[in-house]
């Protein structure tokens, strides 16, 4: 059997996002990252023993041609592996620039899918995310009072939902308001109806609730494409009888040994190092002058991860304080020296699976990809959260091997973060 749903993501985190409503749904979800190459076997695999799948691409600020493609090409991956429906997944605020690429996309979509309707919710409650009367609210205040009024690469001025879609496609945008969604599935079909009917080919949906999202995944089974934040995943399995289970994020019983590696300068994750270095764990800086001066310091912390791993989890870390950060970057410049210490923290975490480490925490985004990328996993089985929006995942190694990864980003996570993940692990595996 084929998978059931198949989503299309517009950046990592929100792929990750999205992928953990759908697994608290009760669906067995698998990450990818990016659309698979021909005959990436790992990843076919890793879909067929899933519910759903999310392609994370990284397609909201590059121009809207290019993202186009990229969707295309991820449509056409999961339509190979029988996805019944589509989910494009966008931010919930909404973010693209006037020339796109939320419409554009959605219209590709369409057109691919030879279907004259879709609709368009970001609405996301539980993340302060509402629609009204197609207007989209930022918490307390609508979207363009909010600070994404002057975010640098997608500044969004415009809260009218049907206005800002409108300008981005060439189907005419309609509305779909809370009177219609509080009515029920039934009343918002008979709406889709009569929208089409009039020539509508994009519905933005009013949500306030979790409510009005179930009562809207009910009422869009069978429509060939939806759009949306991630809130409306809440409301689209049930659509295939799955429940909330733990089963959904269950992975297979971690083995190896442990290890942290952490390249992120963000003052949560300062936190997490210095509890971590309090606990009397061996753990290893990497000085990114010293890389810079040419020193072999991955094959430095792999020597000493080497001597200590078999005791339990071991920290390699180029975390430091925004000062110390600072003056580094004024040595060697910001984007120099963010390279240098991704490049080395990415070789570290190669050697350290190469010397049996399959508990892998990684903190930091950049450092992530970087990480991910050196490891060549390109698809990631979601397991159970250790911190709202940071999951264990399951990566497939290129031996067959299973890697356990999570990857925090930034600023997430409580200060003993490391060994409360390692630990849910182990509960897990008991
Ligand atoms: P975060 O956003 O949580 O800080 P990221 O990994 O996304 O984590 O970004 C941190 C960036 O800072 C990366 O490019 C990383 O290589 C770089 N970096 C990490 N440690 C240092 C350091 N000690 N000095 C300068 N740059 C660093």
């Amino acid at each position: 059997m084929g998978i059931r749903l198949g989503c299309i993501a517009d950046d990592f985190t929100g792929a990750t996002d999205l992928a953990n409503n759908l697994v608290r749904a009760g669906m067995r979800v698998v990450q990818l990252i990016d659309v698979p190459s021909d005959g990436d076997r790992i990843a076919e695999q890793q879909a067929r023993d899933a519910d759903a799948v999310v392609i994370a691409l990284k397609s909201r600020t590059v121009p809207a041609a290019d993202a186009v493609d990229a969707s295309l090409r991820a449509l056409a991956w999961l339509t190979s592996m029988g996805a019944e429906q589509i989910y494009f997944k966008y931010c919930s605020t909404f973010d693209s620039t006037p020339v796109g690429n939320i419409g554009p996309v959605a219209e590709a979509l369409m057109d691919a899918l030879d279907t004259d309707f879709t609709l368009a919710t970001p609405a996301f409650p539980d993340n302060g995310r509402t629609v009204f009367k197609g207007h989209l609210f930022v918490g307390d205040v609508l979207l363009s009072d909010s600070g994404m009024r002057h975010h640098p690469l997608t500044p969004m001025t415009d809260s009218n939902l049907v206005s800002v879609l409108g300008a981005q496609t060439r189907r005419p945008v309609g509305l779909i308001d809370h009177t219609v969604v509080a009515a029920g599935a039934d009343a918002i079909r008979a709406r889709i109806e009569e929208l089409r009917a009039a020539g509508t080919g994009i519905a933005v949906v009013d949500a306030v609730s979790n409510d009005d999202l179930v009562r809207l995944g009910e009422a869009v089974a069978g429509l060939p494409v939806v759009t949306a934040g991630s809130g409306l995943a809440i409301g689209l399995p049930a659509n295939w009888g799955f429940k909330p289970s733990a089963a959904a994020a269950r992975l297979p019983a971690p083995g190896g040994h442990q290890a942290i590696v952490s390249g992120s300068v963000s003052v949560a994750t300062n936190g997490q190092v210095r509890e971590f270095l309090r606990t009397g764990r061996p753990a290893f800086s990497v000085d990114p002058l010293r890389i810079a001066a040419g020193e072999d310091v991955a094959g430095e912390a792999l020597a000493f991860a080497e001597g200590h791993l078999a005791d339990g989890p071991v920290l390699i870390y180029s975390t430091e304080s925004p000062d110390t950060v600072r003056t580094v970057q004024g040595e060697l410049g910001a984007a120099e020296a963010g390279e240098l210490v991704e490049q080395t923290l990415a070789r570290v975490a190669r050697g350290l699976v190469e010397r049996g480490v399959r508990q892998l925490v990684v903190a930091g985004g950049e450092t992530s990809g970087a990480v991910v990328q050196a490891l060549g996993i390109t698809g990631l089985r979601i397991g159970p959260q250790i911190d709202p929006g940071v999951p264990w995942c399951a990566a497939t190694l290129s031996d067959g091997e299973t890697l356990h990864i999570t990857l925090k980003s930034g600023n997430f996570g409580g200060p003993d973060f490391f060994s409360a993940a390692l630990a849910l692990l182990d509960e897990e595996a008991s």
